[in-house]
């Protein structure tokens, strides 16, 4: 680790990252293709109208096929009873030519979120939402872990190599990004102190960290002098600051003030540009993953 306190961090270039990934993750699905006679697939189930989700949706789509993969999108009008919805997860669960199944959150009110998610097969649940999934994470056993998580682990370790020992500080206990963000903290060995909304004293726990995962959805709440000289840090959230009239529809930023953080840190992600572009790219690794599973041929998962 750099700790020279005077220089400025590392920029953990995620977008860079994202698009290496991809590459190899196209490789893979073309292998696959070769050896199983067919594509690897993902489906992509969306309810209702949110724009933003609808953006999101038809990147995924994009962005796999790029990777040589077939992608499946289920668009569902927002009053889609939810006994549709499952009998559609149920269809797609016993589909052949469906690998991994996604079912973009959130769902509309009238929808039991845990139910549908309960419904998927954890055997194609490439978001890792399942707890089954949760479960195999937490006792060790390959299952399919969370994309967001998954991606920050791989950046931390591509910027640090070993973790063992390393105390870690992750700031925030969804079960989408923090909790799972701690258990593969856990596994790789760090010292992992989980903080969230009732923790006492927020600033000292984080000084304590030689990394820092903050994954809350408060912008720029880190501040620089809450960093340990030369920790690594990797900022998971998604802000959107007030318009202003230089920026009419608002800045984005993260959880980590940056500007202040980067002068102390070794290595930070900006936002956007860091963890934002690893999710995709992640999902598109666990569906090659899961085809090649679900077809039950060879693959190193770690060298992808
Ligand atoms: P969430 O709202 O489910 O969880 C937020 C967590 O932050 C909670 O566990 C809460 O205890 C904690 N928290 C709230 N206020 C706090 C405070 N003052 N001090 C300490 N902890 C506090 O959110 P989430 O789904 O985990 O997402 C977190 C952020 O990450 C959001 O900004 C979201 O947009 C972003 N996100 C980004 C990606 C990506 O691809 N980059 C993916 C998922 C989430």
């Amino acid at each position: 680790m750099s700790g020279d306190v005077m220089s400025e961090a590392a920029r953990i270039d995620g977008k860079a990252f994202a698009e290496k990934l991809r590459g190899r993750v196209a490789e893979v699905a073309k292998g696959f293709e070769a050896k199983a006679g067919r594509k690897a697939g993902l489906a992509v189930v969306l309810v209702g109208d949110d724009p933003a989700s609808h953006i999101y949706v038809r990147n995924k789509g994009k962005q796999t096929v790029e990777c040589g993969m077939n992608s499946f999108e289920h668009l569902l009008p927002e009053s889609t009873p939810e006994a549709d919805l499952l009998a559609l997860v149920e269809q797609l669960n016993t589909d052949p030519a469906v690998d991994g199944i996604l079912v973009q959150l959130p769902l509309p009110d009238h929808m039991d979120e845990q139910k549908v998610i309960a419904a998927i097969n954890p055997d194609k649940d490439v978001d890792g939402f399942h707890v089954i999934n949760s479960g195999r994470l937490a006792v060790g056993l390959p299952g399919f872990v969370p994309c967001t998580p998954l991606g920050c682990l791989m950046m931390l370790k591509d910027q640090l190599g070993s973790l063992s020992g390393l105390d870690a500080v992750v700031i925030g206990r969804s079960n989408i990004v923090g909790k799972p963000m701690a258990a593969l903290l856990l596994a790789e060995s760090c010292t992992v102190t989980i903080a969230h909304s009732r923790t006492k004293d927020l600033p000292e726990v984080v000084r304590r960290a030689d990394i820092v995962v903050a994954a809350v959805g408060r912008a720029q709440m880190v501040k620089g002098d809450w960093i340990k000289p030369g920790a690594t840090v990797i900022d998971v959230g998604i802000n959107r600051l007030p318009p202003t009239e230089e920026k009419p529809k608002g800045r984005i930023v993260g959880d980590v003030d940056y500007a202040e953080a980067s002068k102390v840190a070794g290595a930070i992600t900006p936002v956007p540009g860091g963890v934002g572009p690893m999710t995709i790219a992640v999902l598109l690794r666990n569906t090659v993953v899961a085809a090649h599973r679900n077809e039950g041929l060879s693959l190193d998962e770690n060298a992808i």
